[in-house]
């Protein structure tokens, strides 16, 4: 039985309401279990549940890769104060089976709306830096969660299998980073969303950023796609020692560019720190966020109060009829950066004709075209070496063969991709390039939102990050559509260091 089974849920109500505007701000609860700041957090969530003007409470978990608090203690006790909570999903802490065990744990406690996200790649922790786990991607998660609020069937050859459990009713958001500079960066971001809603996202929260042509662009990329879920705007107001960690790129994801900075050192000076012109920015941002068609916004930054954003929703609402003026205004673009839609002069955001993509193609790497063209003859049904192939391969499969044949693969893989035997492979998903050792969150369905410029955000100025490479590959051939279309299944680790070319012809 649900501990809150009758509860209405006024967070999913509000956001799937086309006439309501929904809004919710985010919590991080710190380290510890007894802080000051935990208090304050909870005292806000005790006056914001009073006032009614939030929706829902969104509480972040191990946010910047550092432990804290965890997300579902918060959860409980917010739900007892009369809010709704939207806690965080990550997969950067935690295996598929205690995601699972989790999600259980969530439908007995009524914590229902729930964010999915990749998580911060890990950093600090007990007597040094955690070991990432990312067993799921936020694809793969979304998926596992979609089945559960369906009512999770057991796999048959699983202990207790064959039974279906009875549903938990799950409301599920994603987030989308459409900040990015480079094409290849941007294009995976949606390539992505994509997949994202297919697998089951019910909504989607923007990440942080400062460039209402960017805003504009996610919502009519999403219109245009048929990407038809609720969309929050982020309306992020950070403090200048966060924005000046922003502006240096150590929040991986967030851009702030030199014309913010700079705006933010000046307003530095004034009496009250700046304070009361951020505050009087986020209205206007939010003002935009509506005039742009959003379905609500979700607020954050740090050392806000329930006053501060009850200022920040009084002043939206009077700025609301002059969005578009603002619009023009709210514009801090990275120094040429892509943009999918062709730009609006008049109005300073963007028009309905996408940008030609195909006016560069990249040059195409012999060693891509080779390993494309191997594929193609061996694992492709079609290609002429498949049959011989399959007939070799499940000859092998189970003799004394196997072993040195397996040696032998893992050395040819490992020259030439870096393999980490997992003994699933998905090379050919993401144009040769091994998520196992290039991409430092194993990512099978796209990137993770933290690349800046095209490198990694674990490895900047040292590794680009993979669906970059990925993307350009691709599109070399003209099939870089190909990351939007295959959503690709959890690696299998019982396959671990076995004959991945065996596993696939003995399928
Ligand atoms: S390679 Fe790309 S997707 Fe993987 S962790 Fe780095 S930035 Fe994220």
């Amino acid at each position: 039985m649900n501990i809150h089974p009758n509860k209405k849920n006024r967070f999913k109500i509000s956001l799937l309401n086309k006439k309501e505007f929904t809004i919710t701000c985010e919590l991080v609860p710190g380290r510890g279990s007894g802080s000051k700041a935990q208090d304050k957090l909870l005292a806000f969530a005790e006056k914001a549940a009073l006032r009614k003007q939030i929706q829902a409470l969104s509480i972040t978990e191990n946010a910047g890769g550092h432990p804290a608090l965890s997300p579902d203690v918060l959860g409980r006790e917010i739900i007892r104060l009369g809010i709704d909570p939207l806690v965080h999903l990550t997969c950067k802490d935690r295996n598929r089976n205690q995601l699972e065990s989790r999600l259980f744990a969530h439908g007995r406690e009524g914590i229902h709306n729930l964010l999915v996200m990749g998580g911060d790649y890990p950093r600090y922790g007990f007597k040094g830096f955690a070991k990432p786990v990312f067993d799921l991607d936020t694809v793969q998660l979304i998926k596992m969660v979609d089945e559960i609020t369906k009512g999770f069937e057991i796999e048959k050859n699983a202990p207790g299998g064959g039974v279906k459990l009875s549903p938990i009713p799950f409301f599920k958001g994603c987030v989308i980073s459409p900040f990015k500079k480079l094409e290849a960066e941007l294009m995976t971001q949606y390539f992505k969303l994509h997949k994202k809603v297919v697998a089951g996202a019910d909504f989607v929260i923007t990440q942080v950023g400062f460039d209402a042509r960017k805003f504009d662009e996610v919502i009519r990329y999403m219109r245009q796609n048929g990407l038809n879920v609720p969309i929050l705007g982020n309306v992020y107001i950070p403090s200048k020692a966060v924005v000046s960690v922003m502006h240096q790129g150590l929040v991986p994801g967030c851009v702030v560019t030199d014309k913010l900075m700079l705006m933010y050192e000046e307003e530095s000076r004034l009496p009250d720190k700046g304070k009361k012109n951020r505050l009087i920015r986020a209205a206007g941002l939010l003002a935009i966020l509506r005039g742009l068609g959003f379905d609500g916004v979700h607020i954050g930054g740090s050392g806000l109060t329930c006053e501060d954003i009850e200022f920040v929703l009084e002043k939206g609402e009077k700025f609301y009829p002059d969005w578009r003026q603002l619009a023009r205004e709210f514009s801090f673009p990275q120094e040429n950066g892509f943009y999918y839609y062709e730009p609006d002069h008049k109005t300073g955001l963007n028009t309905d004709v996408p940008t030609d993509r195909h006016k560069s193609i990249p040059e195409r790497s012999a060693g891509y075209r080779f390993n494309r063209q191997v594929h193609k003859m061996v694992f492709d049904e079609k290609g002429w070496l498949y049959r011989p192939a399959r007939t070799i391969f499940r000859k092998i499969s189970g003799t004394s063969l196997e072993k040195l044949f397996t040696q032998f693969e893992y050395l040819i893989k490992f020259i030439g991709f870096e393999c980490r035997m997992c003994g699933d492979c998905t090379l050919s998903e993401t144009a040769f390039l091994c998520p196992q050792s290039q991409c430092a969150k194993y990512l099978l369905n796209g990137p993770c939102g933290g690349s800046r410029n095209g490198w990694c955000e674990v490895y900047p100025f040292v590794r680009r990050c993979i669906y970059v490479r990925a993307y350009e590959r691709l599109k070399s051939f003209g099939e870089e559509e190909r990351l939007r279309d295959n959503i690709v299944l959890p690696v299998d680790w019982s396959l671990n260091r076995k004959s991945s070319w065996i596993n696939y012809f003995s399928a």
